[in-house]
């Protein structure tokens, strides 16, 4: 583990050491299989129980309902916005989405090319930075779902509670936050999360299904028979050659997970990391800022800028970071500036390290 620095990446991401050193001590010969878990047919009794492992592992970490379905495709959460409208539109025209951030406003644009994709709420004309009231929203009972993204990886904006919206099934994009703190399945029709953030590495998604959305009986025509929900379950997630490997990896950092504590564990450390971020930005004077209301903050993703944008202050930043072992803090492609991203992989010392140095930077260039 020599030479390891604190990976503060968006996705992929940074992943706990013991579980990377177990992936590495079972690499080549997979427990005395005489071949590596990538090697390995998807249909032979070492894979499948690794599959079953990984699925059961799931349901007791996340609290999964019995009844409902679990789903690990390939094709990560973008190829999700598309399979969550040709699963779930049925005879419908019409789905809503609240939309808090750029993911959120992919899907729903995704849900444009099946139906029509309304907008409940869409805070873009103040670039992302709020989660409005529930009495703002435009929900029309007769939507298919509503839809909503649990945490804004590029704006920083996270939902601190399951929206309310009545009888109509309510589908979350976790990608960034599941696993972060627990969670009500049973409140939602849907739930999907690519793995690259709090699961393992990327080329997979999850997803927790609500039963009634299994059979077909919602699925479009044209729905691609690898999107099909029906088909996946049907098939347990093995339809066609699964992302093995990736699989296999989210099982061993689900394991990890339960030996820790499980998600309240997650959740205690999410608190704490993002408070001590938190508490340097807002007691830098304004040299660091936030944009993002408080109350939307999220603990996952931390957009800042630096003297109000100064994009040269801001590189000096980010190259000095990296003689700290400070790395990937650069904010998205999109909006610039920086981005602190603390999943479960980054321990409180990389925290407790970044927010040391963003206070000798602070005293040294204000
Ligand atoms: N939704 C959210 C919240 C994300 O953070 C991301 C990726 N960063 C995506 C969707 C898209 O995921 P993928 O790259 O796995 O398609």
């Amino acid at each position: 583990a020599d030479g390891r620095v604190y990976n503060f990446s968006p996705g992929p991401s940074t992943m706990p050491l013991e579980v990377l050193e177990e992936v590495q001590r079972e690499l080549v010969n997979y427990k005395g299989s005489g071949m590596s878990v990538m090697e390995m047919s998807h249909r032979s009794k070492e894979f499948m129980a690794i599959a079953a492992e990984a699925e059961q592992n799931l349901r007791d970490v996340f609290a999964v309902p019995s009844d409902y379905k679990v789903l690990m495709m390939q094709g990560g959460a973008s190829l999700q916005f598309s399979a969550v409208v040709l699963n779930m539109l049925g005879t419908k025209s019409k789905a809503d989405y609240l939309v808090t951030g750029q993911w959120g406003e992919k899907a729903h644009k995704e849900c444009n090319k099946y139906g029509t994709g309304q907008l409940a709420c869409n805070t873009k004309s103040s670039k992302f930075t709020t989660i409005p009231a529930k009495a703002e929203w435009k929900l029309d009972p007769e939507a298919a779902f509503v839809h909503y993204c649990a945490n804004e990886t590029i704006n920083g904006v996270e939902f601190s509670y399951t929206p309310d919206v009545g009888s109509v099934p309510l589908v979350a994009d976790m990608s960034s936050n599941l696993g972060s703190r627990p969670i009500d399945v049973g409140k939602h029709a849907y739930i999907y999360a690519g793995l690259h953030k709090n699961l393992g590495p990327a080329g997979m998604a999850v997803g927790f299904l609500r039963p009634d959305f299994a059979d077909g009986s919602k699925e479009l025509k044209i729905c691609p028979t690898y999107c099909s929900f029906k088909t996946t379950c049907d098939n347990s997630s093995m339809y066609n050659t699964p992302a093995c490997f990736t699989m296999y990896v989210m099982g061993e950092y689900l394991k990890y997970t339960k030996r820790v504590g499980g998600l309240s564990y997650w959740a205690e450390q999410s608190d704490k990391k993002s408070e001590l971020v938190y508490g340097v930005i807002d007691g830098s004077d304004g040299f660091y800022q936030s944009a993002v209301e408080k109350s939307a903050r999220s603990r996952i993703n931390i957009p800042f800028t630096i003297r109000g944008g100064d994009e040269a202050l801001e590189r000096k930043f980010l190259d000095e970071a990296k003689k700290h072992k400070l790395y990937s803090l650069a904010g998205h492609m999109s909006v610039g500036a920086c981005r602190a991203s603390l999943y479960n992989g980054m321990p409180l010392e990389g925290v407790a390290t970044l927010t040391d140095f963003m206070k000798c930077f602070m005293d040294e260039n204000r």
